[in-house]
């Protein structure tokens, strides 16, 4: 394995050719339905560069997705991986199991907030984590309504899509959806700020709102469980207001209702706490984890309290290829590796690095309307100069500017108007101002 170059370096115009004909045999053989952020495609990555097949070296501040959060092909997973699938590559959880999924289990159970005793189960996907969070709520709360928030996205399996809140591209055309889900206003400081000062900075007074609205329109007594992103990530990297979460929760408690954290993208050390809900200083019943959880391999969980977690009767949760061997080898790499390599505190250092930076910007710059989020979770909102109207124009002209300078930035949120920033937790200070200058220059420009 030779090392990959950390530094950006245009060979060809991106898209080069070779990345052109790919494209072309994806348009004959891949189903429309599959989009891509750009029609560039990956030889190697690591580090903070993802190389393409025509040899341009690009800046990846996205990390597909924020999963690879502990660096792309990161050295503990690679030899982790290749232990296991030389040792077995499958037998079946529920056949003949193995360590490797109890340990990660016991991970989870260790590294999640909440002191009392704890199980995990694990799965393949984000969305199918989301689902059996959902089995065992109502397994455990006998009751069947289920509340997700504004903005909230859960997935695209056919429950996820109900929870999800954004129609195109997620939802249109695919429905009928599963019933008995319903939707509760959001806490959402930048926007709730332009109608009400306090609504936008006291958490306490949205959650009020959310609350009424489940408590008057579904009602406590049918509810299972509420779900919700405790820092919303396809929804606009909504941070919200202080004591909003926390106020969920206590509500939740007093009245026989799961409180479920989609953790799926804050997870892992990539808002500078291993755990979002750290930062409020809350422990959910049940927390939903994937995307960071592996290093790029295929698995999720579902972890929280025993009681909760143990209502399912045997045989009730699984799935064939659920908490896979090898997926199981590099989540226990990740885990050992967030810790030894500090990722956590990593994660804080870039978060202060963006937000100056992006601050800076933001002061000179009216179409940067708010500057958010948390560790290497940051988003700016982008506006229609001195309004606060969505700007979603802008973020594509600006985004695909970015792509071809050989910058990966995604863009996110109901009104498609944010860019959000999901660098791997292992690119360097050089790079990242790099990928941000180039941004900043191409802003100056549209
Ligand atoms: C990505 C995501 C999901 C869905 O995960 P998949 O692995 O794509 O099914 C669910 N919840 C949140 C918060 C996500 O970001």
């Amino acid at each position: 394995m030779t090392t990959l170059e950390q530094s950006r370096l245009l060979a060809t115009e991106i898209p080069g050719p070779r990345s052109l004909e790919l494209t072309k045999r994806k348009t004959t053989a891949v189903s429309r339905g599959i989009g891509t952020t750009m029609p560039v495609f990956a030889q190697r990555a690591s580090g903070g560069i993802v190389e393409d097949v025509d040899g341009n070296r690009l800046i990846d501040l996205g990390s597909g997705i924020a999963v690879t959060t502990v660096g792309n092909s990161s050295p503990r997973v690679v030899s982790a991986v290749q232990d296991q699938v030389a040792e077995f590559t499958h037998t079946c959880f529920m056949v003949t199991p193995y360590d490797g999924y109890v340990s990660v289990c016991e991970q989870l159970n260790r590294l999640t907030p909440g002191s009392g005793e704890k199980r995990s189960a694990l799965f393949n996907t984000g969305s199918e984590a989301v689902e059996n969070a959902i089995k065992i709520a109502r397994s455990y709360t006998k009751k069947s309504a289920i509340v997700a928030f504004d903005h909230g996205y859960h997935g695209r399996t056919n429950l996820t899509m109900a929870l999800t809140a954004k129609s195109m591209p997620y939802k249109s055309g695919f429905g009928p959806f599963a019933p008995e889900i319903y939707r509760a206003p959001l806490s959402y400081p930048y926007r709730d700020g332009l109608i009400d000062k306090e609504w936008g900075t006291d958490g306490e007074l949205a959650a009020k709102r959310a609350i009424n609205v489940i408590d008057k329109q579904i009602g406590a007594g049918n509810l299972a469980a509420i779900i919700i992103e405790p820092i919303q990530g396809e929804g606009g990297f909504i941070v919200p207001a202080e004591g909003f979460l926390a106020a969920l929760l206590e509500w939740c408690r007093q009245n026989d209702v799961v409180f479920i954290a989609d953790e799926v993208q804050t997870g892992f050390a990539r808002t500078g706490a291993m755990f979002a809900c750290e930062h409020e200083g809350i422990e959910p019943d049940l927390i939903v984890t994937a995307k960071g959880i592996a290093g790029g391999l295929p698995l999720s969980a579902v972890t929280g309290r025993a009681e909760i977690m143990d209502a399912p009767h045997v045989g009730g949760l699984g799935g064939t290829y659920g908490g896979n061997p090898i997926a199981c080898a590099a989540a226990l790499a990740v885990m050992e590796t967030i810790e030894a390599d500090g990722l956590v505190e990593r994660a804080g250092e870039i978060e202060r690095l963006m937000k100056a930076r992006l601050g800076r910007l933001q002061a000179e710059d009216e179409r940067i309307g708010d500057v958010r989020g948390r560790g290497a979770m940051i988003a700016v909102e982008l506006v229609k100069s001195g309004t606060d109207e969505p700007n979603p124009e802008l973020a594509k002209e600006l985004s695909t500017a970015a792509h071809a300078a050989g910058v990966i930035v995604l863009t996110c949120g109901t009104y498609g108007n944010i860019l959000r920033f999901l660098p791997p937790l292992t690119i360097s200070d050089e790079l990242l101002e790099e990928g941000l200058d180039v941004l900043a220059l191409l802003l100056a420009d549209l």
